[in-house]
This record gives structure tokens, C-alpha cells and sequence, in this order.
């Protein structure tokens, strides 16, 4: 989409040859026009759906406004804390390994919100190696929800998470795909 590769361009700052940030609109402050905007472009390409799948916390706004562009359905996020207000025996569980922290997070989802008339669209913010998605297709399949894609604002795919997922059959839905920020250089597919 070329408005979020303009977004990317004006403002995202390579901070490695893996990681981008991009604080300004989306992980930090985020801008509103665009969140709406970017909701509605990732509910028009994906089947109808119940439910917004997300993961706390930078996959939220994007996911919310996804679900308000198709009838205001609600969204669900995976939360990533263990608390005691979490009823674990009640949960779908996924093991996701955080690829901006070193550290592995049991998510969990309380079953009451995701069930097999579910149909389900997950949204996150960035996709990398694939594993907050994958995560979360697993706890969507756990509910036996359908799964109509997966979409992110940014997807560099060059860390092989598009493969992984298109490979289960799922159709991936990017805001911008970047194939390279080696040497600092944004390169878009
Ligand atoms: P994956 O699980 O696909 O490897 O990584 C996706 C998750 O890691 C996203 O939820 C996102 O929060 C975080 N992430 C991955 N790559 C980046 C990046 O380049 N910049 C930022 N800010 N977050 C990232």
C-alpha cells in the first residue's frame, strides 16, 4: 500500500539490518488517520469475518480499527502477562518467543471469546519471523475458529514469516512489504 510506504519512508528509523522502528505512527505514538485508514484497507481484502485476532500490545489499535471497519465486531488480543485476574484452565495457550526481547511468553486467550462459529482475522503490527502469528493461528485453531488472514502493517519478509504462513494455507494481507533494510536502506518489494 503505497501510503504506508510513504509513512515508512518519511518517518521509520533502521535500527539494525533486522529491526525497524517506527515510534512516530505506529509502536509509540500512533497516528489516528492512518490507523483508520489501514483498518479499512485490511477489512476490504480479507472474507468476512467475527472477530479481530490480536496480540498485546502494538497489534490493538490496528486490530480495533479493522473490527469498526466491518461493522464494529469485537476484537480479541492475546495477553501476554500472567495475572491472577487470567483464568489459565480456561484459556487457549500459545508459547510465542518475542523477537524484539529475548524471552519466550505463554499468550493466552479466555475461551469464552473465540469459538468454532468464529471467523477470524488476525491483525498485528509488524510480521518478522512469523512467530506472534503463528502463535495466534494456533489459539484460533485450538477455539476451531476459521482463519480468513493475517495482516500486518509491516511485513519484512525477508524473515521468512510470510512463507511460514501462506505455507498452512493462509493468506497474508501487509501494509508495506520490505525485503531489505541492510546498510540502513529501506528497499520495498
Ligand atoms: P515475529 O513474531 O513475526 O517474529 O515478530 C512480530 C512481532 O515482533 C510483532 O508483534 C512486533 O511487535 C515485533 N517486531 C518484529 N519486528 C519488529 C521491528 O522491526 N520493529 C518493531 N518495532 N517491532 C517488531
Amino acid at each position: 500500500m503505497r501510503f504506508v510506504e510513504d509513512k515508512i519512508k518519511e518517518s521509520g528509523i533502521v535500527v539494525s539490518n533486522n529491526i525497524l522502528k517506527v515510534d512516530s505512527f505506529l509502536n509509540h505514538q500512533i497516528d489516528t488517520e492512518f490507523a483508520i485508514r489501514i483498518g479499512k484497507e485490511f477489512a476490504d481484502s480479507v472474507d468476512d469475518f467475527t472477530k479481530v485476532l490480536t496480540i498485546e500490545t502494538s497489534g490493538v489499535a490496528f486490530a480495533l480499527t479493522t473490527a469498526m471497519a466491518n461493522g464494529n465486531v469485537p476484537i480479541v488480543f492475546a495477553k501476554k502477562s500472567k495475572s491472577a485476574i487470567v483464568d489459565s484452565l480456561n484459556c487457549y495457550h500459545a508459547s510465542i518467543k518475542s523477537f524484539t526481547r529475548d524471552i519466550v511468553s505463554d499468550v493466552t486467550v479466555n475461551k469464552k471469546y473465540l469459538s468454532n462459529e468464529d471467523k477470524v482475522v488476525i491483525v498485528d503490527d509488524f510480521l518478522a519471523e512469523g512467530n506472534a502469528a503463528l502463535g495466534l493461528i494456533s489459539i484460533a485453531r485450538q477455539a476451531g475458529a476459521t482463519i480468513v488472514g493475517v495482516c500486518a502493517v509491516v511485513n519484512k519478509t525477508f524473515q521468512g514469516g510470510e512463507k511460514k504462513i501462506n505455507d498452512l494455507g493462509i493468506k497474508v494481507v501487509s501494509g508495506a512489504k520490505i525485503s531489505s533494510i541492510d546498510g540502513g536502506e529501506i528497499k520495498f518489494e
